[in-house]
């Protein structure tokens, strides 16, 4: 399905212009994501290489506005599309007879990078799954875990720092927990320019990923209070372009930083009342801020607020977390289903479920289709192509209604998947 491309959803996607300041001394250049360049006499420091489909057109944009050697590589994380655009840049200094450059990370990298070559099937289809929207027909996969470069300068432990100078230009680079536990971000004074890696996106931070690991809400609010202590000019984000000025960088990592402590401290409220995480997360949607809401920088184009409750809940909670028994130790969907079949005869839960799309119930109505399509063993086939058809169409509506980018691929791949089923018992029918 070809979804349109809102303003901020190119933010993350790299879709803007490049941009130079400081007398073309500083460059943050567009791409999925940005690679922030800083120039001095005797080289170039550059912060994170874009996803490796963009790592040619980024390099040659480079090298259109400056040949000098890269002296020092900073990852600001392990993720694709900041870590695994290297290749040009090395190619170059091989050809070049150049020195070998600094690579600066966190040590958390390593463990990351260790994690892709053992999970290397499962992330290749949950990338497939989230990024299913932009992920070309060939491509076969997202990432290559076997292609990692490590640092030659390793960030250590949870108040890790790390600072060179090259050629009367300070370079400082801190560690705070975020979008991912190997975060770091560069501040040069001399040009009053943060680049903040993934801690800042020109949208919602993508915390609470459906299905990556635990991220860091509260840490992420810290992070971006310490940027705001450097009371920065110029801010090169992870995805977006080039902010500048001081009043304009200090609301936008503001902003972020009050949703980050809003959603943390809500949460850990509840848990104290003693409330579980369904009343938790619908407790949380009716309080939402508007300010929140509508803010420009906070637009829920690829993370959104419901995943972030998520996020803050997982980081005090267990897996049991309905406080009924009943979830235990559940049985099987499939047999819950077969004894509400009993019930009620198929027609009766198809109709409802009919209705309650008509009426605009969506979520209600997959519920209620599910019942059939789930406790399918005893029904014919012509009820099942209805409810799957019926299944598909809820489906399509959501994706529709859906700002998120992950949110709206997950939806999106399931409804694909039961048009391919619709079709093979059609076939076979
Ligand atoms: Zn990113």
């Amino acid at each position: 399905m070809v979804r349109k491309t809102p303003e901020a959803m190119k933010y993350w996607l790299g879709i803007y212009p490049s941009e130079s300041f400081l007398d073309h001394t500083c460059h943050c250049i567009a791409g999925m994501g940005n690679t922030g360049v800083f120039e001095t006499k005797d080289g170039l420091v550059i912060f994170d290489t874009p996803i490796k489909q963009y790592m040619g057109r980024v390099f040659r944009e480079i090298r259109s506005k400056t040949s000098k050697p890269v002296k020092y590589l900073i990852f600001s994380h392990g993720h694709f599309d900041h870590a695994f655009g290297y290749a040009p840049f090395l190619k170059e200094i091989e050809e070049q007879g150049w020195d070998k450059p600094e690579v600066i990370a966190h040590e958390n990298i390593i463990n990351r990078f260790n994690k892709y070559k053992l999970l290397d099937k499962y992330h290749k289809w949950i990338n497939k799954m989230q990024f299913a929207s932009v992920v070309g027909k060939k491509q076969s996969r997202v990432v290559d875990p076997h292609e990692t470069l490590n640092p030659t300068i390793v960030i250590r432990g949870n108040d890790g720092t790390y600072s060179f100078n090259l050629c009367g230009l300070n370079f400082e680079i801190y560690h705070d927990k975020g979008e991912s536990d190997d975060s770091i971000w560069l501040w040069v004074p001399e040009k009053q320019t943060i680049c903040t890696g993934d801690l800042f996106v020109s949208s919602f931070p993508n915390i609470g990923n459906p299905y990556k690991v635990q991220r860091y809400p509260k840490d992420w609010a810290i992070a971006m209070e310490k940027m705001m202590e450097k009371e920065p000019k110029f801010l090169i984000p992870g995805h977006g372009p080039l902010i500048e000025g001081k009043n304009q960088i200090n609301e936008v990592l503001s902003i972020t930083s009050e949703v980050m402590h809003f959603v943390h401290d809500e949460v850990v409220k509840r848990l104290n009342e003693g409330k579980w995480f369904e009343q938790i997360f619908h407790e949380m949607l009716e309080i939402f801020p508007e300010k929140f809401k509508n803010h420009k920088m906070l637009q829920p184009v690829y993370g959104c607020y419901q995943f972030a409750i998520h996020a803050a809940y997982r980081l005090y909670h267990g897996w049991y977390n309905s406080g009924n028994p009943t979830d235990l130790f559940p049985a099987k969907s499939s047999d819950i289903a077969k004894e509400l079949l009993k019930l009620n005869n198929e027609k009766v839960y198809l109709k409802h479920a009919e209705d309650l799309f008509k009426k605009g119930k969506l979520q209600l109505a997959l519920h209620i289709v599910d019942i059939i399509i789930l406790g399918r063993d005893s029904i014919i086939p012509e009820i099942i192509l209805e409810a799957l058809t019926l299944k598909s169409r809820i489906l399509k509506e959501k994706v529709k209604r859906e700002s998120s980018f992950i949110a709206a691929n997950i939806l999106d791949n399931y409804r694909v998947n039961v048009k391919k089923e619709i079709n093979f018992l059609k076939k076979r029918a």
